[in-house]
């Protein structure tokens, strides 16, 4: 099949901002999503305003720059990223997804030497819902929700060119400890030994302060070297202060911005990250952007 090549996607996503680099800062607005929040989780307790977009400062050592690219005047971030826009970005759009099948061991996985990005994060975390904004499906996702059910490496295939790889959610309160252990060995083998994976995309909840649990993977996953892309989800909604909370209420902004702080000593170089919504569908051209670059990258290399 044919991937064509969409500039619509690229002018509308790229035209928004243009940013100037003055020696080693670079402004850019972090764009929370403009709309009133709402939710579909009814125990969260949310504060009902809407988040105002400030401008955040970039240095240059906190923004990824993809590899074989220049720092000029005229480079652009994405927005409501740290990712630098590079020549690569390009083929983005989605046109074809199909589910190709579920394995239960990384050796089971698709043989054919296509690219792939791999989705992971807590349960809960939105992972199935931009899954489906990302190919503009209502249901493509096929994780299993319940723990306790067998995990799966499940594979569906876009434009018959790159896989998009959804994987278990980790960190069910409820799952027995056993559980726990067989996710980590599984989910584990498969980041350590794909040789088609391109990048990991870690998914944080951004209305929430960061979880231990997140940050461990996030370390699991910067000690061992394996690419990855923060991508900070519900970005929409901040949480309730509650009483005697220390960090409850605070903005998807400076949950991000703390997650950067929490884990900058795991990783060499900064990690790219993208702050989404899936009820506004902020995020959705910059993540599949950010895809098609490293991919394409990937496959000259
Ligand atoms: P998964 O368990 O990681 O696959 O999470 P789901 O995609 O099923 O989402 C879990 C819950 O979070 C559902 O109630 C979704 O409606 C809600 N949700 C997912 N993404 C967003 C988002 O961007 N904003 C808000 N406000 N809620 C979201």
């Amino acid at each position: 099949m044919v991937v064509l090549h969409l500039p619509r996607l690229l002018s509308f996503s790229l035209s928004r901002q243009t940013y100037s680099i003055s020696k080693r800062t670079l402004t850019t607005l972090l764009h929370p999503p403009k709309s009133t929040l709402t939710t579909s989780e009814p125990n969260l307790e949310l504060i009902s305003t809407t988040i105002t977009p400030k401008p955040q400062t970039l240095s240059l050592e906190n923004i990824f720059i993809p590899p074989n690219t220049n720092v000029t005047e005229n480079a652009r971030i994405l927005n409501g990223s740290n990712i630098l826009l590079s020549n690569y970005a390009t083929d983005a759009q989605i046109i074809q997804a199909d589910f190709v099948k579920s394995s239960v061991r990384f050796e089971d996985c698709p043989s054919d030497g296509l690219p792939e990005f791999a989705l992971v994060g807590r349960s809960n975390v939105g992972k199935s819902s931009l899954l489906n904004s990302i190919v503009r499906r209502k249901k493509l996702a096929l994780t299993s929700k319940k723990p306790g059910k067998t995990q799966l490496i499940n594979h569906f295939r876009i434009n018959d060119s790159w896989y998009l790889v959804d994987l278990p959610g980790y960190g069910y309160a409820s799952a027995p400890q056993e559980l726990r252990k067989d996710w980590d060995k599984f989910t584990k083998d498969y980041f350590l030994n794909r040789s088609t994976l391109v990048s990991v995309f870690l998914l944080i909840d951004g209305s929430i302060p960061a979880k231990k649990i997140d940050l461990e993977y996030a370390r699991w996953l910067g000690e061992n070297q394996i690419p990855m892309t923060i991508i900070f989800t519900k970005c929409d909604k901040r949480k309730k202060k509650k009483n005697g909370e220390k960090n409850g209420g605070k903005k998807p902004e400076d949950n991000v911005n703390d997650f950067q702080e929490l884990i900058r000593g795991y990783f060499e170089t900064v990690p790219p990250w993208i702050m989404t919504s899936n009820v506004t569908h902020e995020g959705r051209d910059e993540v599949l952007l950010h895809m098609a670059q490293l991919r394409n990258y990937w496959l000259k290399h």
